[in-house]
């Protein structure tokens, strides 16, 4: 069968790698036309390490023992709200969640699916379908024909919207800042520290290098007058150590700053010959860090659909009905923490942190490990 795929992200990929492991033809067509390499950390939770294990990717580029423990979640002063550190693992932490810069995932997946394979400069436009075909009408004007065609291209997918035009991104109201460098990691608790209408997350990701991120309600398409820096020191400038030092320490050109969307859940993902994958079917606010491992999940269960189900149209059908049995609940998920982690109001906040700390410790860490359960 050929196989066609938009988009060479973490979802694009890993399909591509898993159908090709079906014995398929496999193009992937990006609109870039080089590789950069963009994105900061990746949390790659045990259902996602499962899933690239699934993929076949070497155990070798896997390999990162730099997350310690489970998350913390902190009070702007320092105290702990929640702390599932406290209590046994039912594994070792690191087959429980491993963090790497995005580039460096992207670069492992294009390894193992194999560059040759990889159109660039080749931006999706539109597609018609036939029951025999799909014809595909690039941006160069340039068409093809494929047997099956996945839209992996984002959460602001041209195939989605050309399948459902109202499928439009939602803003969640808040922007998020990222930012990767060389930092000492011996002091730091990975985790997340909340305050009112702002987060500030860290966490190790390997070569001595942190990954931290910050969060704040703001209006979509803003940016900070004096620089992305100098405001994010302003508003964290009295929060627990070492979170200044790290903003000190962050260049300016290395802040990337995106406000955060989701999508709302669709009912129908694809339609014959054509289904969705990652963000371009299931995008999610980064509450979970679940948004690429739920794309690396769907990549696997789209090859164990196939290889079940020798009728195409049945296949992808009942690819979509488990993804979004597994993906609509987390959509919803992310956008409660999301909700209850930018709380404004200083009552609220109150509340929150009473509730967060009255949670026992068992019960916060199966909150955490939940997700984690996956069924390929
Ligand atoms: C602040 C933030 C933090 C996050 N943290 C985490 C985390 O810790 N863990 C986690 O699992 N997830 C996280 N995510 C989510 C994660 O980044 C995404 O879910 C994931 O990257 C989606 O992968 P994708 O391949 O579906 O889409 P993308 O990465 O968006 O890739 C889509 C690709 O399609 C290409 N494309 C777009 N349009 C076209 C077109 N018309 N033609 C051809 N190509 C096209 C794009 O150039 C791109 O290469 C985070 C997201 C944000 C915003």
């Amino acid at each position: 069968m050929q196989v066609a795929i938009i988009g060479a992200g973490i979802g694009g990929l890993s399909a591509g790698i898993a159908l090709k492991q079906l014995g398929h033809q496999v193009k992937i067509y990006e609109k870039f036309s080089a590789f950069k390499p963009v994105g900061a950390g990746l949390t790659i939770w045990r259902n996602a390490l499962l899933g690239l294990r699934e993929l076949g990717i070497p155990e070798a580029a896997l390999q990162n023992h730099n997350v310690k423990s489970l998350a913390s979640l902190r009070n702007w002063d320092g105290a702990f709200l929640s702390d599932p550190r406290k209590g046994t693992l039912p594994m070792p932490i690191d087959e429980l969640v491993r963090v790497f810069h995005r580039a460096e995932l992207q670069q492992t997946l294009i390894e193992t699916f194999g560059i040759e394979d990889i159109v660039l400069g080749a931006g999706f436009e539109t597609a018609s379908q036939t029951d025999d075909k799909v014809s595909v009408t690039l941006s160069t004007g340039e068409t093809f024909d494929c047997d099956l065609l996945i839209g992996a291209d984002g959460i602001n997918s041209k195939v989605r919207l050309q399948l459902h035009p109202d499928s439009t991104p939602v803003y969640s109201g808040y922007t998020a800042w990222r930012a990767v460098i060389p930092y000492d990691q011996s002091h730091c608790v990975p985790g997340e520290t909340w305050g009112a209408q702002q987060r500030f997350g860290m966490f190790p990701v390997g070569h001595d290098q942190m990954y931290w991120y910050a969060t704040q309600v703001a209006a979509a398409g803003a940016c900070a007058a004096n620089g992305e820096k100098a405001h994010l020191q302003q508003i964290f400038k009295n929060w627990h150590a070492p979170i200044a030092d790290l903003l000190a320490q962050t260049p300016e050109e290395a802040i990337l700053r995106n406000d955060v969307y989701d999508i709302d859940p669709l009912r129908k993902w694809g339609s014959g010959r054509i289904t969705l994958l990652g963000d371009a079917a299931h995008a999610m606010t980064p509450n979970l860090g679940q948004g690429a491992c739920q794309a690396i999940e769907s990549a696997v269960v789209l090859r164990n659909c196939l290889r079940a189900d020798s009728d195409l149209n049945g296949a992808l059908r009942t690819y979509e009905a488990k993804r979004r049995k597994r993906t609509t609940p987390m959509i919803r998920q992310c956008r409660q923490i999301g909700n209850v982690g930018q709380i404004s109001n200083k009552a609220g906040v109150f509340l929150r942190n009473t509730l967060m700390k009255a949670i026992p410790p068992k019960l916060q860490q199966a909150q955490v490990l939940r997700p984690l359960e996956v069924d390929f």
